[in-house]
């Protein structure tokens, strides 16, 4: 399961303080000690750490916690908001155009999970909110991109627009958003090409789609399963794009956790959903909250 380290780590050592009736200045430092050495085991982000341990320090010793009845459990209140607002606070919602089709983009590395997500997203927005989502195919380079993106779009009996591999992407989204108008579809999902590294040339293409696009939103696909890579790979792509959101894939693996805690603070873009599993239901809104009780227990 995911988190299972970390989680273990930060209850034991919280277990220590919460039975206290007193906390003192050095319980405090010896509790956000251990909390810090589990985060950096966790693979997250060593500045993240930093100032995520500075703020629970001070909150720990300042008078919310020291003059109340029960130092102990207002302790764990404190760790657990503050992992809370890193991961972003409130869960975010799924924009949408007044003037439909609401266009998406998806972008990402590949192997990151964003066709696969591309669909789970379809059928959310379907099942959720009642939508009629159209998928477009604009990996050109790899023809077994859009044959497995055709595969879902019949899994869940919904068109899917594809020109081949000849058709510049640009292009291929003009006539897409034609075709979308033309039946009523309210959501247009672009599944975009990645590669294995990022690349000028991709980028470039990226910011053609979006010219044209003009998308309510840009979701950058990550591996949570690659901790820090996935949190540069998400700096990376935020810089040139300017995302509007994260999905996080691969959230029921081992994943240590590192980069559901860090993408937010690093980036500044909230984490919006969260991949758990290979199958087309199994894509969740990410709640910060939620995701920071499992952590603490
Ligand atoms: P793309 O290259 O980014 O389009 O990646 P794909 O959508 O082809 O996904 C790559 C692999 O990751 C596939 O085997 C997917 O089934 C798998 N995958 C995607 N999302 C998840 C997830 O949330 N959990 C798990 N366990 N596997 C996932």
């Amino acid at each position: 399961m995911a988190f299972e380290g970390l989680a273990d780590r930060l209850q034991n050592t919280i277990k220590k303080i919460t039975g206290k009736g007193k906390v003192s200045e050095a319980d405090v430092k010896e509790m956000t000690r251990e909390v810090r050495l589990a985060l950096l085991e966790a693979d997250v982000n060593f500045k993240v750490v930093k100032d995520l341990i500075g703020r629970i320090k001070e909150r720990a010793i300042g008078q919310e916690v020291m003059e109340s009845l029960t130092p102990g459990q207002q302790v764990i209140k404190v760790v657990k908001e503050e992992l809370s607002d890193l991961m972003g606070g409130e869960q975010s919602k799924i924009a949408v155009s007044d003037r439909p089709p609401t266009v998406i983009m998806m972008v990402g590395l590949q192997g990151a999970g964003k066709t696969t997500t591309t669909g789970k997203l379809a059928n959310y927005l379907r099942k959720k909110q009642n939508r009629s989502p159209l998928l477009v195919a604009c990996d050109i380079y790899r023809p077994a991109a859009i044959k497995q993106l055709e595969t879902l779009g019949a899994q869940l009996d919904m068109p899917v627009f594809s020109m081949g591999t000849d058709v510049k992407p640009a292009e291929i989204v003009q006539e897409a958003l034609k075709e979308a108008k033309a039946n009523h579809n309210d959501y247009v999902l672009i599944d975009t090409a990645g590669r294995l590294h990022i690349d000028e040339e991709l980028m470039g293409e990226l910011q053609e789609v979006r010219e044209v696009a003009k998308p309510e939103e840009i979701f950058l696909v990550v591996d949570a399963m690659t901790g820090q890579d996935a949190v540069n790979v998400a700096e990376s792509f935020n810089e040139q794009l300017d995302v509007t959101g994260v999905v996080l894939t691969k959230l029921d693996g081992d994943t240590r956790g590192g980069a559901a805690l860090s993408i937010k603070a690093v980036t500044g873009k909230p984490i919006k959903f969260a991949g758990m599993g290979e199958k087309l239901d199994a894509l969740e809104p990410f709640h910060p909250e939620r995701m920071a009780s499992r952590i603490l227990g």
